[in-house]
């Protein structure tokens, strides 16, 4: 039996849009394909609202992770973690022997500017990288007055944000926040399948990254913007499935309205957290904090999250266990991309059924 994923990604792809992925293979040195990406790009910058440049990546998010820090970084990084995806941001650092250091705050807190603003005394750093949304707790950071500070106080530090599990979600205007580069993955708020994932990128990181050596080849975000704006296509060949989908998804969510979207991603938000306070805790310190696409609930029943989400399997539905060391601490309920009030309810009453709540 198909399992409803409310998983924070990847999450369930609508049928019509499954079929997309099956649309004959055109030759992607064609005019066609150059066609194709440029439709995709002018999309996907009204989503990020944006009018910097889209890039498109044939891999998950992480590549793009590792291409924007190796790409944009020639002296050294601040690395802001609230959580298993900052850190991330981190270890790519380590790998490719980029210099950074990495800043932390507990989890279930949020990055503050207060805090960006102490850490970035410690060392000249000529790029920070944060996530919007910290899918290992459900925590949303002030991405906007981070960027404003920035702005006025470090205005040659390159923004790097994560925003795999939030764009598409909620409202995210990259130009209005000073984002550099804003980097995302199709299995999440874009409701598509895994592997394939898009940023955005300034024209002073690329003219930064221009100047640097040793960028990588395939993750070469110089590469991958000049063969975009000489061509629009891509220097190898891409996943041409997820690219017929994402234009076709593309169109759904646009004509959705970013605002319904935002709208309808906040009302499934608010009826896991009603659910999450009145029979458990929410994990999150402060409301301000809370992300409206993943909720990650405090298990202060001590209940078998194993045995919960095998008996959740059978009525068709999955949801997941905390990230690391919230294992069994904790439990995650994502509500994101094309699901609605109803499904989320559903799920919801499955839950309350199977825990005699
Ligand atoms: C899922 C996720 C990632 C990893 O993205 P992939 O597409 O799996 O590489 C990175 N950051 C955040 C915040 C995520 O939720």
């Amino acid at each position: 039996m198909h399992k409803k994923l409310f998983i924070p990604g990847p999450v369930d792809v609508r049928e019509d849009v499954l079929e997309k992925l099956a649309t004959p293979q055109i030759g992607h040195r064609t005019q066609e394909a150059t066609q194709l990406q440029d439709d995709i790009t002018k999309k996907l910058q009204k989503v990020f609202q944006t009018e910097s440049t889209v890039l498109l990546s044939s891999s998950s998010g992480t590549g793009l992770m590792e291409g924007a820090v190796r790409s944009c970084t020639k002296n050294k990084v601040a690395v802001f973690a609230c959580g298993a995806f900052g850190k991330k941001f981190y270890k790519i650092c380590q790998g490719n022997n980029i210099a950074a250091d990495l800043y932390e705050v507990e989890m279930g807190e949020a990055i503050t500017v207060e805090f960006v603003e102490e850490c970035l005394k410690n060392d000249d750093y000529d790029v920070i990288t944060l996530q919007h949304n910290e899918t290992s707790t459900g925590v949303t950071n002030p991405i906007g007055e981070i960027g404003e500070f920035l702005k006025e106080n470090y205005p040659d530090i390159i923004f790097i944000v994560d925003t795999v599990s939030s764009m598409g979600g909620v409202n995210i205007p990259v130009d209005k926040w000073g984002i550099d580069v804003c980097i995302t993955s199709s299995q999440k708020c874009m409701g598509l399948p895994a592997g394939f994932s898009f940023l955005s990128i300034t024209d002073r990181a690329i003219e930064k990254a221009r100047t640097l050596e040793n960028r990588g080849y395939y993750f070469d975000l110089v590469m991958l913007y000049d063969k975009d704006k000489a061509k629009h296509q891509y220097p190898s060949t891409p996943s041409l499935p997820h690219m017929f989908a994402l234009d076709y998804q593309l169109d759904r969510i646009l004509d959705e309205t970013l605002e319904e979207r935002f709208k309808r991603h906040e009302e499934m938000a608010e009826v896991v957290r009603d659910f999450g306070r009145e029979y458990f805790e929410l994990f999150v310190k402060e409301d301000k904090y809370l992300s409206n696409t993943v909720t990650c609930i405090k298990n202060t029943k001590d209940i078998d999250i194993g045995k919960l989400n095998k008996a959740l399997s059978e009525k068709g539905y999955m949801i997941s266990n905390g990230y690391g060391d919230l294992k069994d601490k904790t439990f995650r309920i994502s509500h994101m991309a094309d699901y609605t009030l109803d499904d989320v309810n559903g799920l919801l009453n499955t839950i309350k059924d199977i825990l005699n709540l």
